[in-house]
């Protein structure tokens, strides 16, 4: 018997649940590239992405997804054989250093855990090291979307400051803009990118950099890994095909637009403190199971934890059963463990269009599938969940 049939959710975190506003949106025929209408959305677009990065530097729009992103980041403020410092805290900051080597930079890494943030300390004290200034950037995940970790980046920014070093601060925001706050230049961040298929609720396909002068200047200067379809000053060029380097991805854009248009009417500030008070439901029925022994949460410190994904790690079991059952016979469809945690930890997803029922729903049905499945929990975590939501939502 499955009880799945009817709207199936999707608790993974990217790409996440589209509202079917952003996808009627899409469904239009293409418009001509030279013309007035398209050059108004090109200008809000690229007006409205550095808002939500609160810079006041550029925002660029690609035809790619985030790995993309980080491509365009890297090819625009490095040289071949620059050294490069990547502060792992899950896969991601490892991941944008890998391609940083594939394009001919050396990378070292900090050394972190999966288990808790990034250590500023640490990174000031090999900064410090770096007496020759070697180290030409730092990069570092603000949501590690394996580990579920948030990392504080202001408190990176003064580790930095405080060694007193010039490396530019590249910050990977994919899984964290519009759903934590990101404060790009109040935390004087030179790069962020994101992607579309997260927290801005759009299909995978578009990404984002936005960069302060600092980095712009990078780029005049000296980075000579840079090709034309990552190129800021080609794409900062008067003409409109020049914005995307060619065809722009005319529907993806249209959704970007009523993506962007619901996220402002709603108000930054409310859809971060949604995913707040969301992701503390989440973990209040967590804390709950964990009592069982058969669970924990991966990061450790409470206060370090994403608002857009909790991974939560299962002692001795492959959770396996446990997302066949959530979507087979449920219709909810939970990340999976990466990075090699597979067999190890499962991943509930928060992010992007996501209100109360599908959180509770999907709460209800992992607490469903752990009842099923004999799997040993503390009872009543959805009621945990329940509580701390009637708390934070009031009439
Ligand atoms: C999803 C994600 C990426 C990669 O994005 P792709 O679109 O899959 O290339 C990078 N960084 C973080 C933190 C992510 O969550």
């Amino acid at each position: 018997m499955s009880v799945s049939n009817g709207r199936a959710f999707l608790a993974i975190p990217g790409p996440t649940t589209v509202p079917d506003e952003v996808l009627r949106a899409m469904h239009r025929p293409a418009i001509d590239l030279y013309s007035g209408d398209h050059l108004e959305l090109t200008q809000g677009l690229l007006a409205d992405m550095p808002k939500l990065f609160r810079t006041t530097g550029r925002a660029y729009i690609y035809a790619s997804n985030g790995h993309g992103a980080w491509e365009a980041a890297l090819a625009n403020v490095l040289s071949r054989g620059d050294k490069i410092l990547t502060l792992p805290s899950g896969i991601f900051a490892t991941g944008w250093g890998d391609v940083a080597e594939a394009m001919g930079a050396a990378a070292e890494a900090l050394p972190g855990d999966w288990h808790s943030p990034v250590d500023p300390q640490k990174l000031e004290d090999r900064l410090r090291k770096d007496e020759a200034g070697e180290i030409k950037a730092i990069l570092v995940a603000q949501v590690d979307t394996a580990s579920s970790v948030a990392n504080d980046i202001a408190a990176i920014r003064a580790a930095i400051d405080a060694a007193g070093h010039d490396a530019l601060l590249l910050v990977d925001a994919v899984a964290s803009l519009a759903t934590m706050p990101c404060e790009m230049d109040a935390w004087d961040v030179d790069v962020a990118v994101t992607g579309s298929q997260k927290g801005l609720m759009t299909p995978p396909g578009l990404s984002f950099v936005a960069a302060n002068d600092k980095a712009r200047e990078r780029r005049r200067m000296n980075a000579n890994l840079v090709t034309r379809y990552w190129d800021w000053t080609f794409r900062d060029g008067n003409e409109h095909y020049m914005k995307y380097c060619g065809t722009p991805p005319e529907h993806l854009l249209f959704g970007l637009r009523t993506a962007l248009d619901m996220i402002f009417s709603e108000g930054v500030a409310n859809v971060i403190e949604r995913h707040r008070i969301l992701a503390d439901a989440v973990r209040a029925a967590v804390e709950r199971w964990v009592e069982g022994g058969a669970l924990s949460f991966n990061i450790t410190d409470p206060a370090c934890r994403a608002n857009s994904v909790t991974t939560v790690r299962t002692n001795g079991f492959n959770p396996k059963a446990l997302l066949d059952y959530a979507r087979e016979k449920c219709g909810v469809t939970l990340g999976i463990g990466i990075g090699g945690t597979e067999d190890t930890a499962f991943r509930i997803a928060h992010m992007g269009h996501v209100n109360a029922p599908m959180v509770l729903g999907t709460l209800g049905v992992i607490e469903a599938g752990l009842k099923a499945l004999d799997i040993p929990h503390g009872k009543g975590g959805v009621e945990a969940a329940i509580d701390s939501l009637s708390q934070a939502v009031k009439p």
